[in-house]
């Protein structure tokens, strides 16, 4: 069904359950590494492989990572809770377990503000909680990466027991037609906080940070809440965003033709922007979930809480707010600055002294161009916050015009050295020597007669070909205004 009607008839209701895996250096209940990448199964122990008798101890970073995360989403921290064991068999889970949090989550009862056009929405966050990872399969053979049709499967445990924390919404009503814009705002704020926290690298591509989408709908005038679906481990912004609109024109469909939703997890399919049936939950599977005897309460320090809560970084919007303030710009050019990922190499280089505007003017133009051409982020450009501000001080001082700005970034950008290395080796500095200046002038008006008659007869006008011909003599090198005055002073006009 058509989006727009789908709207007219029914309206959505969201749930988004987020998965960060913490960036610890260790794993939850055992001391292996984390790193991302290494070669399959070298970062295991008894421990995270389950072997007999192995037992686990809690990190402490992790406990304090997940708390901080629940302060940054203004939730209330337990002061008293225990790890539980969620049953379930699966190849990945070694220990046909999982270490989670059940009826006693570390932090509950927050809530994030996110913006969308403008406006505020407040999305209510029902819990966080901190649990192990699992590690991962790979199906070999088969056309879709799937266990079905593969030959084979092998499984890596590098990712068992990596500290994962859960967080989720509670359900999101009243977004209308923007549920999918608000979805992928949601998910953007969350992972701007976990980067403000430090506590994880966010990298959607490398599964660091996953997202759940819950999507129902319910008939417009209705007030009773629909089946909802869970459309698994969606890895990108705009997936989010399609996923939620996806869903949501599936699900009107179904309804509008006299069908019923199933409760299930679903999978979205990037290609094509829709999700396909997953696992049926219509019947809730039953993980038995008990404490975890081997793993003592977490009672986490009163007054230890309170200086983690003192010490929390400015979080994301505050932080946006202050630098659209400092810096003067609009709505629009802060959110093209954030979509452009340019928030931090602004800020970067306007306290390495630039002037706002033009640390804007050149990231978000000439070097956001270049970024684009060689399909890089822009922090991943071979060039400091701090030269882009020596180049602004350049221009600022006027020894360089725009023209030959750009031509110091293009040879830093191509490793020919510091900006002012760049200027002397290029020759780009604008000649302020006025005996310099005086002698192209000069040259200029005896080959250019004809022009300097005509603004010595008061069609100052004309003077545009003689500064033109400085410029040009001058390679760009000259003052284009000081040489407009110095040419009409030499012809005895005034203006
Ligand atoms: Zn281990």
């Amino acid at each position: 069904m058509p989006y727009d009607e789908a709207l007219e008839r029914f309206e959505p209701v969201l749930g988004l359950e987020t998965h960060v895996e913490l960036g610890t250096a260790s794993k939850m209940f055992c001391g292996c590494p984390t790193t991302f990448g290494a070669p399959p199964n070298t970062q295991v122990c008894p421990v995270c492989l389950a072997l007999p008798g192995a037992l686990p101890t809690t990190n402490a970073t992790a406990i304090e990572s997940t708390i901080r995360i629940g302060l940054a989403l203004n939730c209330s921290i337990a002061q008293w809770c225990r790890f539980a064991r969620k049953n379930y068999f699966y190849p990945d889970m070694p220990k046909n377990y999982q270490i989670s949090q059940y009826d006693e989550p570390l932090c509950f009862d927050g809530h994030l503000d996110v913006e969308v056009n403008g406006e505020v929405v407040r999305i209510e966050i029902e819990r966080v909680h901190l649990e192990e990872d699992t590690g991962k399969s790979t199906h070999v053979g088969g056309a879709t990466g799937r266990i079905h049709g593969a030959d084979y499967s092998a499984v890596d445990y590098n990712r068992a027991g990596i500290p994962l924390v859960e967080i989720v919404t509670k359900p999101v009503p009243g977004t209308g037609g923007l549920a999918p814009e608000v979805a992928r705002a949601y998910v953007t704020e969350l992972r701007e906080v976990m980067r403000a926290l430090g506590v994880s690298d966010v990298r959607m591509e490398e599964g660091s940070l996953r997202c759940d989408v819950n999507v129902s709908l319910m008939p417009r005038g209705s007030s009773e809440w629909g089946t909802r679906t869970e459309t698994k481990n969606v890895n990108s912004l705009r997936s989010v965003e399609r996923a939620v609109r996806g869903e949501i024109e599936r699900q009107a469909a179904v309804l509008a033709g006299g069908g019923k939703i199933v409760q299930e997890t679903r999978h979205f399919h990037e290609d094509t922007g829709t999700t396909t049936s997953g696992r049926s939950k219509e019947e809730a599977q039953d993980y038995r979930y008990f404490p975890e005897p081997d793993l003592v309460p977490i009672a986490p320090d009163v007054a230890w809480v309170a200086r983690l809560k003192a010490a929390l970084p400015e979080l994301p919007r505050l932080r946006r707010g202050r630098l659209q303030r400092e810096w003067g710009v609009s709505d629009l050019d802060m959110t093209a600055m954030r979509n452009a990922d340019a928030v931090d190499l602004v800020e970067a280089t306007v306290a390495a002294g630039a002037p706002p505007a033009d640390a804007r003017k050149w990231w978000m133009g000439e070097l956001a161009r270049r970024a684009n051409e060689l399909v890089v982020p822009l922090a991943e450009l071979p060039i400091t916050p701090g030269q882009i501000a020596r180049v602004c001080a350049l221009v600022g001082e006027g020894a360089l015009n725009d023209k030959l700005a750009r031509q110091v970034l293009e040879g830093v950008l191509n490793g020919e050295g510091s900006p002012d290395e760049v200027v002397a080796a290029r020759g780009l500095r604008i000649v302020d020597d006025e005996g310099e200046l005086s002698a192209i002038i000069d040259r200029v008006l005896a080959d250019n007669a004809a022009a300097a008659d005509k603004v010595r007869g008061g069609k100052i006008a004309a003077v545009g070909a003689l500064v033109g011909g400085v410029m040009k003599a001058s390679r760009g090198k000259a003052d284009a205004a000081r040489a407009r005055t110095l040419i009409l002073e030499r012809l005895g006009v005034s203006e």
